[in-house]
């Protein structure tokens, strides 16, 4: 059976959930024939989506956070906007995690070097043209889980959003979208998701504001009862020991970006902002994995580690394959792999994720 077949077999036996209000959301997919995405589409009910993702069996499935009078109008301006959930990305793509040099390469397409780990520019040449082969693991997925727990606390208290408008989803993939689901935000344009966004990533925060003298040195003004972030780098600082030392004022200025840095979430703005955005459906396989888009609470989250997370998503049979691949990953999803042989026995649905995402890879006989 062919990956598309696999797909097949998981969407018969699982109805996707609808997202709500269905009826006044945009649907994109992608298919196993074609690169292209196919827009504009609608449906009136739960059944019709269902009906379309069997038959179709899309590769990629994705819905608007936006809501509208005709979703599946041609034209966006036509659409009727009537506004849209606001959503937070969390992907370990831009984050350095540990990990990295275990499951990711790089070649540059300048000058040929190439390495392991997150390389943004060539460190020999400089060009930025670089070919990259990058695979998740639980220790990724753990990065990105703390990274979401930050940013739900952030919104429930500096914000006052409530944890039952706020849904978790693991990506399938590299990450985590929180989808908040609150009326009085969807009516928000642009300009103000993105003082949200900011708020949460700890942009603008000017530490000179934070300080007050005390004799020749200077010392940090709030308690960490204090509301927001004043409040948020006093609980940092005292994790340090710091809360009530007198320091040099650019030592202690130094010392609150640092808590700053690692109390912000770490999210993509760019997604937040968008407000006719396109994101992953929920329920749905991710094309580039094979693991499903799963639905969480945010209990489930607190509660989950990071392997138990990967394998609620693991969505297609675990019978063993024999896989060839070129340069096998050290470590994936929660497999650990020697350097040696081109030639391993894997679970069926991590022999998908290794078609579906490297070249070189292929699935030589079941069993
Ligand atoms: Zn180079
Ligand atoms: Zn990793």
């Amino acid at each position: 059976m062919d990956i598309q077949g696999l797909f097949k077999e998981y969407y018969r036996k699982n109805p996707v959930p609808p997202p709500p209000s269905i009826e006044r959301r945009e649907f994109a997919f992608t298919t196993f024939s074609s690169s292209g995405m196919i827009r504009h589409i609608s449906f009136k009910n739960p059944e019709e989506m269902n009906r379309y993702i069997i038959e179709r069996i899309p590769r990629h499935a994705y819905y608007s956070t936006a809501y509208y009078s005709d979703p599946s109008a041609p034209e966006m301006e036509d659409k009727g906007w009537q506004g849209a959930d606001m959503v937070f990305d969390i992907d370990v793509d831009h984050i350095d995690t540990p990990c990295k040099p275990l499951h990711d390469t790089w070649r540059c397409k300048a000058c040929g070097a190439h390495g392991r780990g997150l390389a943004l520019k060539c460190p020999v040449c400089g060009s930025e043209s670089l070919e990259r082969q990058t695979w998740v693991c639980d220790r990724c997925i753990s990065v990105a889980r703390e990274e979401a727990l930050k940013l739900i606390d952030i919104l429930e208290e500096d914000l006052g959003i409530s944890r039952s408008e706020m849904i978790p989803v693991f990506s399938g993939h590299r990450g985590f979208h929180i989808h908040v689901e609150d009326k009085a935000l969807i009516d928000l344009e642009q300009e103000a998701r993105r003082e949200i966004a900011d708020y949460v990533r700890g942009l603008g925060i000017d530490p000179d504001l934070y300080i007050e003298r005390t004799g020749d040195l200077y010392k940090y003004k709030y308690p960490s009862t204090a509301p927001g972030w004043r409040g948020r780098i006093a609980m940092h600082l005292a994790l340090r020991g710091k809360e009530d030392t007198p320091l040099p004022r650019e030592e202690l200025k130094k010392l609150i970006m640092e808590c700053v840095a690692e109390a912000r979430a770490n999210i993509d703005e760019k997604v937040t902002m968008d407000v006719k955005r396109l994101i992953r459906l929920p329920g749905t396989l991710h094309g580039k994995t094979g693991l499903k888009v799963l639905l969480l609470t945010i209990q489930q989250l607190e509660a989950m580690d990071a392997a138990s997370i990967i394998e609620r998503a693991v969505a297609l049979p675990d019978t063993p394959v024999k896989v060839e691949m070129e340069e096998w990953p050290r470590r994936v999803l929660g497999f650990t792999f020697s350097e040696d042989g081109s030639k391993k026995t894997v679970p069926l649905y991590l022999a998908v994720y290794l078609v579906l995402n490297s070249p070189t890879a292929r699935i030589l006989s079941i069993g």
